[in-house]
């Protein structure tokens, strides 16, 4: 049994999704504006985490990712400037290469980890006309009103309004009267926003010409491609008291009743106990990892080793610790992979069991982690390893990728594979060919790859 915990009644709940053959899952992706960083990241390798976790239990998945290319402001609550408009000022590129651009490093990104990807990847852009259905239909409800500068959503309209992060809508403090803006509440929040024209992305609309809000953006593609009852919806804590509360408002709104039976949470990354910032130099994508040292997939263990409901502090002392219990994990599988001896068939059910208790007490990776630790140190036996790669089904951390991910490569090595990588880039072959057959006296086999290459032992 399958257990998670519910960011809107705030319990663990037993997971009865409303088709047992079919889960239903949407996932909040990522605004395409700039470098994804790791706190990003963290957010990706839960619901890579979840998506594995319920397959594991046998689920098959719908699910849906957004590509947020238009209409995400610099302030989640609807003020400032849309953030593709501002990256493409700064980059002198037009928004719609921005998001290109973006949008590849961004999968770039999840394909080190891993990340097992919902069967949707939807794009914004490409959804803005059935936006404004969405929005002529909570008009037609009466939810709406028009300002100056966009169409508001009017939250005290919608009664159950802040269900999920329990806000308080006469909680002055946190809503921030905003003078002269005329929304009838602070909280209220735009469905569709007129822009100047010199914004280049813009549409016509039955309002006038501007960008849908950035929240309407998920109601739309998850009530499209899911459908009126969603089993799950995924997204990082920030986004919990106003991004979902707003499409909570929107759904339920538009459709007469609750849409999302579990909304699910993850917590922040921080790092040396702080916010990450540009400012603070303490800011890092998973390149500026690699270039220290540690792969993505050091990164995902570093995690997994703690529950997603619970802040994590990232430290370089932290990520040495994950690198070098992930490598230790792979080298000791190895002894288990060269050795036929059995084990018995009751102690490797017993493991199975404990780890499925584990992944199943809301997706407890910790605990998952430490049973594998303990069945790493039974005898040596392929049974074991096999049972670790099945474990590895829920993580993705490629524990069978002894040769490629781990082995230590002199710098000697190192240095002559960067000169023909550099040779090979100046179509100098003969120079390229020599340096491969120096590497291989010296013992190592240098396997081109599409945008390097790979070291082997001989
Ligand atoms: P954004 O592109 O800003 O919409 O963010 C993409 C995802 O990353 C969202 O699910 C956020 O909640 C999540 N996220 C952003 N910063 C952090 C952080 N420091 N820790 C964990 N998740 C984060
Ligand atoms: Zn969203």
């Amino acid at each position: 049994m399958l257990k998670i915990y519910n960011s809107l009644t705030n319990k663990k709940e037993e997971f009865k999704p409303y088709n047992s053959k079919m889960v239903t899952m949407y996932s909040c992706g990522p605004t395409v504006y700039n470098y994804p960083h790791i706190g990003n990241m963290r957010a990706y390798i839960f619901m890579d985490n979840l998506r594995r976790i319920l397959k594991y239990n046998g689920y098959n998945i719908n699910g849906v990712m957004n590509i947020t290319d238009v209409g995400h402001l610099t302030s989640d609550a609807d003020t400032g400037e849309d953030k593709m408009e501002l990256a493409s000022k700064r980059e002198k590129k037009s928004p719609y290469e921005i998001a290109e651009y973006y949008t590849k490093i961004f999968f770039d990104n999840l394909q080190k980890l891993n990340i097992d990807l919902p069967n949707h990847i939807v794009k914004a852009t490409d959804y803005v006309d059935k936006m404004i259905n969405f929005v002529k239909i909570l008009e037609e409800k009466g939810y709406t009103y028009k300002l100056e500068d966009g169409i508001y959503f009017d939250i005290k309209k919608f009664k159950n309004y802040g269900k999920l992060s329990n806000k308080d809508l006469n909680d002055i403090g946190i809503a921030r009267i905003e003078e002269n803006t005329g929304k009838h509440h602070p909280f209220d929040f735009a469905l569709w926003k007129f822009v100047p024209d010199n914004h280049i992305m813009k549409w016509d609309s039955p309002w006038g010409i501007g960008c849908p809000g950035w929240h309407i953006e998920c109601s739309t593609m998850s009530n499209d491609l899911l459908g009126e009852n969603i089993d799950i919806h995924t997204g990082g804590i920030d986004h919990k008291t106003v991004h979902h509360e707003n499409e909570i408002a929107q759904n339920d709104c538009a459709i007469g009743h609750s849409v999302v039976k579990y909304w699910l949470h993850c917590d922040y990354l921080q790092v040396n106990g702080g916010k990450m910032s540009k400012s603070l130099g303490n800011f890092y994508t998973l390149d500026d990892l690699e270039k220290i040292g540690y792969s993505s997939l050091d990164f995902k263990y570093f995690c997994l080793n703690s529950h997603y409901r619970k802040p994590i502090n990232f430290t370089l002392d932290a990520i040495e610790s994950a690198k070098i219990a992930r490598q230790n994990l792979i080298k000791i599988l190895q002894n288990h992979k060269n050795s036929s001896t059995k084990i018995d068939s009751k102690i490797l059910s017993d493991y199975k069991q404990k780890f499925l208790e584990a992944i199943n007490d809301d997706l407890n990776t910790p605990l998952a982690l430490g049973i594998l630790w303990t069945l790493i140190k039974e005898e040596n036996s392929i049974d074991v390893y096999n049972l670790a790669l099945d474990f590895d089904k829920v993580f993705g951390l490629d524990l069978d990728k002894y040769e490629e991910k781990i082995l230590e490569i002199p710098d000697e090595i190192k240095e002559l594979s960067e000169k023909r990588l550099q040779a090979k880039k100046d179509k100098n072959f003969k120079l390229a060919d020599e340096l491969r057959d120096q590497i291989l006296n010296k013992g190592y086999i240098i396997e081109d790859k599409k945008d390097g290459y790979v070291l082997k032992k001989v």
